[in-house]
Order: structure tokens, then C-alpha cells, then sequence
């Protein structure tokens, strides 16, 4: 596996990679990999002819006062894992290489970035989709692997593929779980042993919600009220939002339909958890 630290030597060896090799897969992490990132990995190895990794903890997506300096970091681990898995090319630029001095253009999902998580961390999908763009302009990717369990992430990116004509596939793979249901985040490494099993109880609201959408119940107040009830069972997380949207606009809908996102947030201890389900079709 080629490590690549600067700009010049991504797109040198990505260039290398085009000659010979037909489709090329991009995973975009921010490291302290986990079985979720390497799903999206082994789904790139599975369709592409060569894949090129990125490490990088990206400061313009954390808001003043977040985790930024303390998000673990982890880059002789992660390495091991990549090239076991049979990476070409990682890319793990230092943030001086991503954004040298005087950088002052962004990228703006105007909207959509200013809901779920946008709302509760202004500028954060700003970041996110700058660099992303970034990336995407670095490694000229003819796919690009995201996981579901950030899911409005995903749909930010969607809007901004489709409006600024980015010549890729957007391939979006399913929230990887320990085996008692909380999904996989590098930011689990911030729980003690009593948050983490506080932290099961956002995968069960879901769950509990799912069980009553399998039943029939479609209007989203009712189906709220249940995975309201859940989270109140453990009264020392800190909701941030529990919501029932469109997976597109992030808007939320009166009555679910197969394909509505049902997302949650909540802090726990030190660490903000995301996770969500897609609602299946019937
Ligand atoms: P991160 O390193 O947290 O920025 O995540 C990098 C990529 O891995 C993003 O596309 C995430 O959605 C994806 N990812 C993170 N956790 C999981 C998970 N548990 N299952 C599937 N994909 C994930």
C-alpha cells in the first residue's frame, strides 16, 4: 500500500493507478477505523479495480469547543488494517496540506445543511462537503463509499454530487452494529462501560419504532411518541434530536413511506452518537 501525504503524490500515484486499472474506489474516513469503515472498503474492493483510502480528521467540520483536538488518532493501526485489506493507495494529508494558508473557499449545501446535525453544529456540513469536494477533485474517483449510519451526511452529499456534476457513483453502504445493536463509531472509544450501555438505548427507540412501522403504524407523531418513551428510559443521555424525515430534503413527513429515514442524536458522556434506519419497503 502507498502511503501518500501530499497532494502531488495522491493524484501521481492515482494517475499511476488510471493507466492500467478501469474503475477507481474512494473511502473517506476520518481514521480510528473500525468494522464499519472496512465494510465500506471490502463494498469498494468488491466493485472497483483499485481503492484509494483517505485518513483525515478535517478541522473545518468541528465546530469551536468540539472533539477535534482529542478525536483519537490512530494512523500506524489504521495503516495495518488498510493494507490487510488489500488498499492501493492511502491518502493522509496533514490539515497545513488541505488547507494552506489563505484558503477561503467553501462548499455550501444550502438548506439540508442546516438540519439534523446541521442544526445542532452550525458549519458542519460545510466542512464536510468542502472536503469531500476536495477530495473527490484530488482522486477523480469513479465511486465513492459512505456508510448509511450518517445519514444525512449522505443525503448532503447526494445534493452536492447532483449540483455540481460530479462524475462519480455515490454508493452508500449499511451501518455495520456490535453485536448488542449500537452502531460502530470511532467516537465509541470515548464511553465508559455504564455509557455504552446507556448509549444501546438509541438503537433500541429505533428498533421499537421499526417493530411498530412492521405493524402497520405509519403517522410519524405516533411513531415519535414510542421512541420518545424508549429514550426516556435512560434519563442521563442527552437527546438531541429524535426525527422522522424524507432522506433527500431532511424534511420531516407527516406519515411514513418505505425509504424515510428515522434518525437520532443524543450525547452521551462525552460522546455525541448518531445512528438511524431506513424504513423498508412492505
Ligand atoms: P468517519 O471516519 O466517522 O468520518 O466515517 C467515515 C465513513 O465511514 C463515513 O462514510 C461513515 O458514514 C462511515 N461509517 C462510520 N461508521 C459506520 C458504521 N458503523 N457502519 C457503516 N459505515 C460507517
Amino acid at each position: 500500500m502507498l502511503i501518500a501525504k501530499t497532494i502531488a503524490e495522491a493524484r501521481a500515484a492515482v494517475a499511476r493507478l488510471r493507466a492500467e486499472r478501469h474503475c477507481i474506489g474512494l473511502v473517506p474516513t476520518m481514521g480510528a477505523l473500525h468494522q464499519g469503515h472496512i465494510s465500506l472498503v471490502r463494498a469498494a474492493k468488491a466493485t472497483c479495480d483499485a481503492v484509494i483510502a483517505t485518513i483525515f480528521v478535517n478541522p473545518t467540520q468541528f465546530a469551536p469547543g468540539e472533539d477535534f483536538a482529542k478525536y483519537p488518532r490512530r494512523l500506524e493501526a489504521d495503516c495495518a488494517l488498510l493494507e490487510a485489506e488489500g488498499v492501493d493507495v492511502l491518502f493522509a494529508p496533514d490539515p497545513e496540506e488541505m488547507y494552506p494558508e489563505g484558503a477561503t473557499t467553501f462548499v455550501e449545501v444550502a438548506g439540508i445543511s442546516d438540519r439534523l446535525d446541521g442544526a445542532s453544529r452550525p458549519g458542519h456540513f460545510r466542512g464536510v462537503a468542502t472536503v469531500v469536494a476536495k477530495l473527490f477533485n484530488i482522486v477523480q474517483p469513479d465511486k465513492a463509499f459512505f456508510g448509511q449510519k450518517d445519514g444525512a451526511q449522505v443525503a448532503v452529499l447526494r445534493r452536492m454530487v447532483r449540483d455540481l456534476n460530479f462524475n462519480l457513483e455515490l454508493v452508500v453502504c449499511p451501518t455495520v452494529r456490535e453485536p448488542d445493536g449500537l452502531a460502530m463509531s470511532s467516537r465509541n472509544h470515548y464511553l465508559s462501560a455504564e455509557e455504552r450501555q446507556s448509549a444501546l438505548v438509541l438503537s433500541r427507540a429505533l428498533r421499537h419504532i421499526e417493530a411498530r412501522i412492521a405493524a402497520g403504524v405509519i403517522e410519524s407523531a405516533r411513531l415519535m411518541d414510542v421512541g420518545l418513551a424508549v429514550l426516556a428510559e435512560e434519563p442521563e443521555i442527552r437527546l438531541d434530536y429524535l426525527c422522522i424525515v424524507d432522506p433527500e430534503t431532511l424534511e420531516d413527513v407527516a406519515d411514513v413511506s418505505a425509504g424515510a429515514l428515522v434518525a437520532v442524536a443524543a450525547a452521551v458522556g462525552p460522546a455525541r452518537l448518531i445512528d438511524n434506519l431506513l424504513v423498508p419497503s412492505r
